[in-house]
């Protein structure tokens, strides 16, 4: 394929994408997200041999939310090894919204998967006595090499002010046994992590790091471990878009995570990184515009896990 024939598709791409944000909205049950622009859409694509591809708005900052489960996951299997992680949460899909704690009260003692707030707040919790949060927001900028990450006080404080269902989740695991750490502080972690700043180009960056075995391309250091890199990509294609992950895996099939900020990260093995930004949400929390936009991506590049034969390579 020949370098305009891969910018009309990713040109095609953003037209799907932008066609489906009529129907979605920005999050409003943290305040200070509804500030968003609704007609933001940034894709950016980094390649593992270097090549750069960024549309539209991939310089607006937002808040990673839920996108840095991916981080404080990879920081605990590091630092606890995968038994004691999985012991406290499960692997499987959850089939109910990322904030329902429905499963967890009725018919399981632990988390369904690391991606929902109740496990990544149980994993989160596990942090507290191992890092401070200062080291987590030096990691999350390696990962996403994006040193102007911070911490958004706003959406921070706007959070922090309506916490009260997190809250919840979160006293119910301590009153399972499986936070074991304090709650407040447990809160208090994830909010934060949540509240970190990133652009659709620090996702593609993420994204890249994690085709690329967690090592960084642009200087060689690793900075995950294969083994934590291999169960992060398998538990975003299986839960990595809540209850939309099944759907997503058939018509996508790329890994990806979503966060309410409007983030998607994706990311295509061996490949590349996908970056996508685009606030207005489905009624599942998932950035609307992605899912056209990244199926488009895979149909035409194919780049879907199951069909992979990358037409990306320039003649
Ligand atoms: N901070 C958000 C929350 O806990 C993250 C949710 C998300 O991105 N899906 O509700």
């Amino acid at each position: 394929m020949d370098k305009k024939e891969i910018q009309t598709i990713l040109e095609e791409a953003m037209e799907k994408g932008r066609e489906a944000i009529p129907y979605g909205e920005v999050a409003s049950y943290i305040p200070e997200l509804s500030k968003a622009d609704k007609n933001h859409l940034g894709l950016c694509i980094y390649t593992k041999d270097g090549r750069r591809y960024s549309i539209g708005d991939t310089n607006v900052r937002f808040t990673i939310q839920s996108i840095s489960k991916i981080i404080t996951l990879a920081v605990a299997l590091e630092s606890y090894g995968f038994d004691e992680v999985f012991e406290k949460v499960d692997v499987e899909p959850s089939g109910e919204a990322f904030n329902s704690l429905i499963d967890l009260d009725l018919s399981s003692n632990k988390p369904l998967n690391p991606m929902i707030n109740s496990g990544a707040l149980t994993v989160s919790s596990m942090l507290l006595p191992k890092v401070t949060f200062s080291e987590m927001k030096l990691f999350a900028k390696k990962l996403c090499m994006d040193p102007d990450m911070e911490l958004d006080k706003d959406v921070y404080n706007s959070e922090k002010a309506n916490i009260s269902r997190n809250r919840a989740i979160a006293y119910l695991l301590e009153s399972k046994g499986i936070i074991e750490n304090d709650v407040e502080d447990t809160l208090d972690l994830y909010t934060k992590m949540c509240s970190l700043t990133v652009t659709a180009e620090s996702l593609a960056n993420l994204g890249l790091i994690l085709a690329n075995d967690g090592i960084d391309p642009t200087t060689g250091t690793r900075l995950l471990k294969t083994e934590t890199v291999h169960t992060i990509k398998t538990i975003m294609l299986t839960c990595g878009m809540y209850d939309s992950s099944g759907e997503f895996a058939v018509y996508v099939g790329i890994p990806t995570k979503s966060g309410v900020g409007g983030g998607l990260v994706s990311t295509v093995d061996k490949e590349m990184g996908i970056g996508v930004f685009s606030p207005a949400l489905d009624e599942k929390g998932n950035c609307i515009a992605g899912r056209p936009l990244l199926e488009h991506l895979s149909k035409k590049l194919r780049l879907h896990i199951f069909d992979r034969s990358s037409k990306m390579d320039i003649e």
